[in-house]
């Protein structure tokens, strides 16, 4: 018998029908001796509807209250999924995030989870019954509801069976695992069947939505083993887990791109000790998320600083940009928000030379021309136009090998040194 948790993504329990397919997806897990504990997300694009209303009362809506809107989504899947599960004869008690002592801190719209405490989750198992948990949501410790950003159900899913020490984490997803690029992208991409954290961090850090990154970053620090997989077959998927030296390393696990960031761009600022200082300390003051930074070569004392940012942090970035400019005395700012990134990631970049290379040789016989590079031990990232992403993701993964059948797929042991 084992405890497992499983988490329904929003397509999965987004109609009637497929939520009374997931109900008998868990009571076939029940029955199977198992203990079941289902996190659910809200029902199809219901988040994005509710974003969208508070946009329509108020274009800031204050993030307390955000929350509190956003948090209601979870709350009807929870009810029916609870409901499907008696009426297949099943005891089953749904539970809020609250409820279920998910403590997170006062980071609204994007909260940290500090504590899980479960006992009320353990006290159902213990009498037999499926417990059921709302994704995306917490309590701070003084009471407020809060939300762990987009896409943060797989967080929940991770730390409740890091908190009650689940066997397996499930994610159940449209999808049928981790592919080397979005399979709505590039239909012929692979699906990958073992992934080490370090590279699934990687990919989706780069925009490979399938789990969210905060869910790998608590499933690596707790040590959770993923199975991401899909809700619509019984295929088994990708499994997400720590590294082993003997699993063959690929060179190139994925493409991932990302078309969320802006680029920001603050012309002439005065070529001086503390300058760039001055820029980052105004943004990460104004609560602004910088990813990747350049400065340009000083011509004149003065240079270019571009950085880009999540789309979403552009109206606090504006207002911070007024301040540098202001304090700095540049020229002027800019943003362009028809950028998009586009990222290699493989473990076995790391002692493979002439990786890079290929990719911008690559993206260059494809037409793409790259605006920003940036790389880490196992990831080469490009800034590209939006409209040119998708043309990019496609030409890399035809050129690293990486489709189905494809026989240039090269791997190197894990130790062994690749030249
Ligand atoms: P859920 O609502 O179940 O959480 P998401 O929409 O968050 O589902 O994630 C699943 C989607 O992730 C897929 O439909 C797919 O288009 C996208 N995706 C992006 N990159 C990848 C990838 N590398 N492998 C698989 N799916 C990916
Ligand atoms: N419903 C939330 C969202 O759409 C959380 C999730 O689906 O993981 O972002
Ligand atoms: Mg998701």
């Amino acid at each position: 018998m084992a405890v497992i948790v499983q988490k329904y993504g929003g397509t999965s329990v987004g109609s009637p029908e497929r939520m009374r397919a997931v109900a008998e997806r868990i009571v076939a897990a029940k029955e199977a001796g198992h203990k079941v504990i289902a996190v659910v997300s809200a029902m199809g694009d219901v988040t994005d509807d509710l974003v969208r209303l508070a946009a329509q009362i108020n274009p800031e809506p204050p993030e307390r209250e955000l929350d509190m809107l956003l948090a209601t989504g979870e709350q009807v899947s929870i009810a029916l999924l609870a409901m499907a599960i008696h009426s297949l004869g099943h005891e089953a008690i749904s539970f809020t995030g609250p409820q279920v002592g998910i403590v997170t801190d006062h980071g609204h719209t994007k909260a940290k989870i500090l504590e899980v405490r479960a006992d009320r989750v353990r006290d159902a198992l213990a009498e037999g019954r499926v417990a059921i948990v709302a994704g995306f949501q917490g309590v701070t410790a003084d009471g407020s509801i809060t939300t762990l950003g987009r896409g943060g159900s797989d967080t929940t899913a991770v730390a409740v069976a890091a908190g009650i020490d689940a066997d397996v984490c499930e994610i159940y997803t449209d999808v049928d695992g981790v592919y080397t690029a979005d399979p709505r992208v590039v239909p012929d991409a692979r699906k990958i069947g073992v992934i080490s954290y370090e590279e699934m961090l990687e990919l989706a850090a780069s925009g490979a939505g399938v789990l969210n990154l905060r869910s790998v970053e608590f499933a690596r620090n707790h040590g959770v083993v993923i199975h991401c997989r899909s809700s619509f077959t019984g295929a088994p998927g990708t499994i997400v887990e720590e590294a082993d030296n003997s699993m063959e390393q690929a060179i190139i696990s994925g493409v991932a791109h990302d078309t969320s960031e802006a680029k920001v761009t603050i012309r002439d600022v005065p070529d001086r000790p503390g300058a760039a200082a001055t820029v980052f300390t105004t943004m990460a003051e104004a609560n602004v998320n910088v990813d990747m930074i350049i400065q340009n070569v000083s011509e004149a004392g003065a240079t270019d600083i571009s950085f880009t940012t999540p789309k979403a942090d552009l109206v606090r970035a504006r207002r911070a940009a007024d301040a540098v400019v202001a304090e700095l005395g540049a020229r002027e700012w800019q943003v362009d928000e028809s950028i998009a990134k586009v990222s290699l990631v493989g473990a076995g970049m790391k002692t493979h030379p002439g990786v890079a290379a290929q990719m911008f040789r690559a993206l260059s016989d494809a037409g793409v021309n790259i605006d920003l590079i940036s790389t880490s031990t196992i990831r080469i990232t490009c800034v590209v136009e939006a409209r040119q992403v998708e043309a990019a993701v496609r030409a890399l993964h035809h050129s690293f090998g990486l489709a189905e059948g494809d026989v240039s797929v090269e791997s190197v042991p894990a130790c062994g040194k690749g030249e």
